[in-house]
């Protein structure tokens, strides 16, 4: 096949190495940074909007990424009733047509000028590394290109009907277009609702999506804060919704739907408190590697993002001061720049929440504290590592740079793995061990929709890692993986060729 999903070779098929490739990706990058976007909803029918606000650089409060216009509450029912209308259409038109304007919309985000497009406003309006925002528009690719081939093999008919779409900022195009692509391959239309801090982005995605080819009555994006995505989830007609984000705004929607008597199917992807265990036989210098990169790439904001790493006792002692030591060599600053390896938290309230955990936890535990270089204008938080007692300590998910470390002895192994379980959640777990036993008894125990084995738990690739979680952590199917479609459709599984 022309593209092999994740392909990662290279930097996520960018050699960064090669000068030419990376002065002319900065020079595309640059062409971008100026702009001054100036967005608001994509609707097929004029609506009205409330005034527009500026969006700001989470790394550098003095750049304007541009405005934003949300849409008014009250014209949200509108935009649904043309997703209802556009619904016969759509489910008419075949699943290749389908998968072939997906695919075109995969081309036009692959172009070398649109593709630094889509990663400096990644960088500028969620502060995004550089090397997270190629990461990014990598996911989207697959996403969509993973998604269409999902489409033409199962060849799915009978879709949902309308569907809502509502995503986070933190993978604020790969999980923006992983959401919406899969509902429109099934034949659903969709409302898109993603989060108003990265309001820009996904504008850019959606209008690329109508220039190739799918209708603008069949894809709708409205902008707006968490009431717009009350309105919209509230809206009885609505036949599905698709939720990436905190667990709490989760059972909220589930509630709703669930006080219907027509099953509206929802799939929910949320937090997770994710853990790492590393027994004695680990071979240290990887899992310093793979805590630092679970931990800390992205600022933490990665609902797979390493929490509570548990170390065994015996060689607990040297491990954290490696880890320590590594710490010491991230650089904190200006995401744009390539030796940045942790650029800011999405914004102030999410700083001042983690200052406040960390605040707390400072007065009663050891901790380890890293620098941050050129802070000052942004929401930056510093990586910390804190030593608790026991997890009883840890009483939610932590949404940032924060990594909490307990030990264990060897025989204690099994009540580390229940305390994990006891907090409810159940999305991505990392081991490091040499014992072939150990990982099997410690895989059967946890709770986990992704186990990752002497590696780092982070960066889940489409259609090899799918990704999602039970529990706390949603509702499943995988994003990603092969029965993600299937639940955005009607068919039944024993209609579906092998
Ligand atoms: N799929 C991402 C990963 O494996 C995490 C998605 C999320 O944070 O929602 O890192």
């Amino acid at each position: 096949p022309r593209h092999i999903y994740g392909e990662r070779k290279n930097s996520w098929g960018m050699d960064l190495s090669n000068e030419h490739v990376l002065s002319q990706l900065q020079d595309d990058m640059t062409m971008a940074s100026g702009i001054d976007f100036n967005v608001s909803s994509l609707t097929h029918h004029d609506v009205a909007h409330i005034p527009a606000f500026a969006v700001l650089n989470p790394a550098n409060h003095t750049d304007v990424v541009g405005q934003v216009a949300f849409i008014n509450p009250n014209q949200v029912s509108d935009v649904v009733g043309v997703a209802i209308n556009a619904q016969h259409s759509w489910q008419n038109v075949s699943p290749k047509q389908r998968a072939d304007m997906i695919r075109a919309f995969a081309d036009l985000m692959e172009e070398p000028k649109r593709m630094a497009l889509l990663m400096m406003v990644a960088v500028r309006e969620a502060g995004k590394t550089l090397l997270n925002a190629i990461a990014e528009v990598r996911e989207a690719v697959d996403f969509c290109r993973y998604y269409a081939d999902e489409c033409e093999r199962l060849n799915l008919s009978t879709p949902l009907g309308a569907v809502v779409a509502i995503s986070p900022w933190n993978f604020p195009l790969a999980i923006f277009v992983g959401e919406v692509v899969s509902a429109l391959c099934a034949g659903n239309t969709v409302v898109a609702k993603p989060a108003e801090q990265t309001s820009i982005i996904a504008h850019l995605a959606v209008s690329w999506l109508h220039e190739a080819g799918i209708p603008t009555d069949v894809l709708q994006l409205v902008l707006g804060a968490g009431d717009v995505g009350g309105v919209l989830t509230a809206d009885e007609r609505i036949d599905g919704v698709i939720f990436t984000g905190s667990t709490d705004v989760a059972k909220r929607i589930n509630t709703l739907l669930a006080k219907r008597s027509d099953n509206p199917v929802l799939i929910a992807e949320t937090g997770g408190m994710n853990a790492m265990i590393v027994d004695s036989t680990a071979l240290p210098e990887q899992v310093c590697a793979d805590v630092l990169a679970s931990a800390f790439d992205s600022a933490g904001q990665r609902c797979s993002a390493l929490r509570i790493l548990c170390i065994q006792e015996d060689i607990a002692e040297p491990m954290i001061e490696m880890i320590k030591g590594a710490m010491d060599e991230l650089v904190v600053s200006d995401p744009r720049l390539l030796s940045t390896d942790v650029g800011p938290v999405i914004d102030s309230e999410a700083q001042a929440n983690l200052l406040d955990h960390i605040n707390t936890l400072k007065q009663t535990s050891d901790y380890h504290e890293v620098r941050v270089t050129d802070g000052e204008q942004g929401t930056f938080v510093a990586p910390i590592l804190f030593e608790l007692k026991d997890l009883s300590q840890l009483k939610k998910e932590v949404f940032g740079p924060v990594l909490h470390v307990v030990r264990y002895k060897a025989h204690e192994l099994d009540d580390v793995i229940d305390s994990i379980n006891k907090k409810g959640y159940a999305l991505t777990h990392g081991i490091h061990s040499r014992i072939d036993g150990t990982i099997e008894h410690i895989t059967n125990r946890i709770q986990a929709g992704n186990v990752y084995i002497n590696r780092n738990i982070v960066g889940a690739v489409v259609g090899v890692q799918p990704f999602g979680g039970h529990g706390l952590s949603g509702t499943g199917p995988k994003a990603g993986g092969c029965f993600y479609l299937q639940r955005l459709s009607r068919l039944d599984s024993w209609d579906i060729p092998t």
